[in-house]
């Protein structure tokens, strides 16, 4: 299984974790070359100048294709053509028609640089520095990274901004679960949108929030609210602090009640979820 189609267990460790979390952020800084293909996975490895087929064509079913999912590119040829299973759906026809008009194996090694140094050669302080010029471009910066502020709590918020979290829409798109459904209502397809805040659930769950920061009003859409919060969390005040640890645990807790029922069948209340908000709030405040 390649690197970048590991699902990331809910019993890892917490180091693990974080390195697996970090793959949708450096995923972009590697350039894959492909040579022979005897390394890169078929599916899953962005050997398709910078993205993988998964990636490209999401639409695609594994399952239906009939390439594994561990294959590798070079299992998808013979002598140097391209052998690829007779495609079953119109998607599966355009992202084989798209790979075979644009790229071929050759006798070299499959290569994988870094891009982010111009030698191509791995280094923390370029990904650090890479980071550091992506975080000061967006506008809702300010509202995850700050001083105090609980890392956990904003890394899961970043996620969730870049719509980087893997819902199950987006994980039933890659055809590693059978159905997208949200794990609270069982009624939409569970993407970033819909869990903040837009399930019956979370919705319930974030009124709280709100009335407990002093907004009484109903919860709005996630990008109408996200930049409400970038507009009044802004500034070192307490009250500012106190709104962005609002917006950050009240997401974080959401994803963690969301895992927790999933993978360990336990099923949080919105009271629970609110009372654990509220006391990591008071805590800090
Ligand atoms: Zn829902």
């Amino acid at each position: 299984m390649s690197f970048w189609g590991i699902v990331k267990p809910n019993n890892t460790s917490w180091s693990w974790g974080q390195i697996l979390n970090l793959r949708r952020v450096i995923y972009n800084m590697f350039n894959y070359k492909l040579g022979d293909g005897k390394s890169f996975s078929f599916w899953f490895d962005p050997w398709l100048d910078g993205k993988s087929i998964i990636e490209r064509f999401p639409n695609v079913c594994i399952k239906n294709s009939e390439v594994p999912k561990k294959a590798k590119v070079v299992d998808c040829t013979k002598e140097d053509n391209w052998n690829l299973p007779e495609p079953l759906d119109h998607y599966t026809q355009e992202a084989w028609d798209f790979i075979m008009a644009n790229y071929h194996t050759t006798d070299s090694n499959d290569r994988i640089s870094w891009s982010v140094n111009k030698n191509g050669s791995f280094s923390t302080n370029s990904v650090w520095k890479k980071l550091l010029i992506e975080r000061s471009k967006v506008s809702w910066n300010h509202l995850i990274w700050y001083a105090g502020n609980v890392p956990r709590y904003s890394f899961t918020t970043w996620l969730a901004l870049k719509n980087k979290l893997n819902t199950r829409e987006k994980l039933h798109k890659w055809g590693t679960i059978p159905d997208d459904k949200c794990c609270f209502c069982n009624q939409e397809s569970e993407t970033t949108r819909h869990l903040f805040f837009s399930c019956p659930f979370s919705y319930e769950v974030w009124k709280k929030v709100l009335a407990y920061l002093g907004f009484n009003r109903n919860p709005d859409n996630w990008n109408r609210e996200v930049s409400f919060f970038t507009r009044r969390g802004r500034g070192k005040s307490r009250i500012a602090k106190v709104r962005k640890n609002g917006f950050c645990a009240a997401v974080y807790q959401i994803w963690f009640a969301r895992n927790d029922l999933i993978f360990n069948k336990r099923r949080h209340s919105c009271d629970t979820i609110f009372n654990k908000i509220r006391s990591s709030l008071e805590m800090r405040n």
